[in-house]
């Protein structure tokens, strides 16, 4: 039999749970619910591989942010002690490496179809039952659906008239070709100085002719210091990794770095440069932990914007690129920030310019040119650095009905409406795993993935158990937990920023902030509450059939 004849199963012989998604969320479900809960799930992945954004986003430069040890899966002393990280944030092919060898160890593969892509998930309400079709025609069903299809994952690309004109290569970071691009001598243009922008310019720059950098809107960014591990930092990390994994766990962020409880108000403008200059030169993402204020006052804030746009001007050359690479619309950390490796720099070199298509937009695509509505630039290739559909876009894509026909899409009008960022009401056991109401976003999503992962399985075995495998979230509940997720950003600065957190990427999107920022401490907590709670805020009944 081969994978793809496995999805074919027909809607009388289903599975506990249909998994979406191949990723480091659907990885994770599929060992947890299979070998550690015994329940049957088959998963069901797009991409011609496992790995999730990981097999998606090969581009140059393509490497997590987050230290190399705290972006792995907690769950296996065995995996543990059998991987070693090469550097201190492992570039996109180790990643997928590190997945590859977790499906081998776990022989996660045989549960897996690859190469089909979900169009449509209906729920059976006679059979209490999820029948999911695939792209290729496919029919699958299951008591549970969880999506895993991650909150970073529809790839965002502009509307721009003529691109299909252009006779030279047009790639897209989030879904670049597998085989090699020669970028060598070639004229690029990049638009979007986002994550992906920031790491793949400087890595193309010293190769290519000319790079052309479109910008839109100037990104923070602060020095990652990367480094390859040595013997003696592997045998370092091995030492300290339970106690730095219960850390983690525990954390408001599921970061190393620990967070200052100081206000940066209440120090001296002496011993704040000192400690932001200390910071700068190691931090890396933890930057923005520096004073616990940096996302609740505008003041601390600007303490913290003003250094970094310091730092700015002293890395790039030219005074008039430095100000147009310099942020002054919003506040720092209210857009996700990133960390760069020469990102600055590299506007340095006589082979790269700098486009404000803030002030000249991007106008249209001719067969040999991208034109601004002051310019136009010759090019061979373009890179659409340009991001993702965040949050919603992957579970909005496919047509997901439940109760009554109703399409998630009509539920979400205004805006996603969940229960603990893992349940929409009236769609009865269908779940998300770092979904719109959890943190995903805003702090490690590998401890956030191994949270929901944990709370789905105990919830599942504790309702079967119970002879009420059908649980869904109750209306209040949900109504109750978007005010709440409303509420905790009231308090911040994430308000300020035109932000994908807000649905502000996607014209026409409902503006509604959509992750949870009470952090990963916080939120642990009040799902462990609900479980101790008898799942509050669930509804687990018997099935139609009384099963
Ligand atoms: P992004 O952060 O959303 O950035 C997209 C960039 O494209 C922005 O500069 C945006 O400008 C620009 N853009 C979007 N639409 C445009 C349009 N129509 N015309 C012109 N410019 C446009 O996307 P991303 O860089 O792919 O990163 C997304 C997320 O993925 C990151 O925040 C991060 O969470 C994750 N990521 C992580 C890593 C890592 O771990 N190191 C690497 C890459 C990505 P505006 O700001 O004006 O919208």
């Amino acid at each position: 039999m081969t994978q793809r004849d496995r999805t074919t199963s027909s809607p009388d012989s289903p599975v506990d749970v249909i998994v979406v998604g191949a990723g480091f969320a659907g990885l994770a479900l599929l060992r947890s619910f299979r070998d550690e809960r015994g329940l049957t799930v088959t998963v069901i992945e797009a991409g011609d591989d496992i790995g999730g954004v990981w097999y998606w986003n090969r581009y140059p430069g393509a490497r997590c942010d987050v230290d190399s040890t705290d972006y792995s899966y907690s769950f296996s002393p065995e995996l543990d002690a059998t991987w070693d990280w090469t550097e201190r944030y492992a570039a996109q092919p180790e990643i997928l490496s590190y997945i590859h060898r977790v499906a081998e160890l776990y022989d996660l593969r045989r549960d897996i179809t690859l190469g089909v892509r979900v169009t449509e998930a209906v729920y059976d309400e006679q059979a209490d039952l999820w029948v999911v079709r695939g792209d290729d025609g496919s029919v699958v069903s299951g008591r549970y659906l969880v999506m895993a299809t991650g909150c970073l994952s529809a790839v965002k690309r502009p509307d721009l008239p003529g691109v299909e004109d252009f006779t030279g290569t047009v790639l897209h970071t989030a879904d670049w070709p597998k085989d090699k691009v020669d970028l060598v001598g070639k004229r690029v243009g990049v638009i979007g100085t986002g994550s992906s922008g920031i790491q793949v310019i400087p890595e193309i720059a010293p190769v290519v002719a000319e790079l052309v950098v479109f910008q839109r809107t100037p990104t923070f960014s602060v020095p990652a210091h990367h480094y390859v591990l040595t013997d003696a930092d592997r045998a370092a990390i091995r030492t300290e990794l339970p106690a730095r994994r219960e850390r983690l766990r525990r954390s408001s962020t599921g970061l190393s770095v620990p967070a200052n409880p100081r206000s940066a108000l209440e120090v001296t403008d002496e011993e704040r440069q000192a400690y932001y200059e200390e910071q700068w030169n190691s931090a890396g993402f933890g930057f923005l932990l520096a004073y616990s204020d940096l996302l609740i006052d505008q003041a601390a804030n600007d303490t913290a914007a003003d250094f970094i746009r310091g730092k700015i001007a002293e890395r790039v050359d030219d005074p008039a690129t430095a100000a147009l690479l310099s942020p002054r619309t919003y506040p720092y950390g209210a857009k996700r920030p990133c960390v760069d490796t020469g990102f600055y720099e590299t506007f340095n070199r006589p082979n790269v310019t700098l486009v404000d298509i803030s002030a000249s937009p991007l106008v249209k695509v001719t067969e040999t040119s991208l034109h601004t509505t002051t310019s136009e630039y010759g090019l061979d290739v373009i890179v659409f650095a340009t991001g993702f559909d965040a949050m919603t876009g992957s579970l909005l894509r496919p047509d997901i009905r439940g109760r009554g026909g109703q399409p998630l899409r009509q539920h979400w009008a205004s805006g996603p409406l969940t229960y603990l960022g893992l349940a929409s009401a009236g769609f009865p056991n269908m779940f998300v795993v770092a979904g719109p109401g959890s943190p995903s976003l805003l702090g490690n999503v590998m401890v956030s993935i191994e949270q929901h992962v944990e709370f789905l399985a105990d919830l599942i075995m504790s309702s079967r158990a119970a002879k009420t495998p059908v649980i869904e979230a109750e209306p209040e509940a949900e109504a109750a937990w978007v005010a709440h997720v409303n509420r905790l950003a009231q308090g911040t600065l994430y308000l300020a920023a035109a932000s994908y957190y807000l649905g502000a990427e996607v014209p026409g999107k409902p503006r509604v902030f959509m992750p949870y920022a009470g952090g990963l401490r916080r939120y642990r907590r009040e799902c462990e509450e609900v479980a101790a709670d008898g799942y509050r805020g669930f509804r687990r009944t018997s099935t139609a059939e009384g099963n």
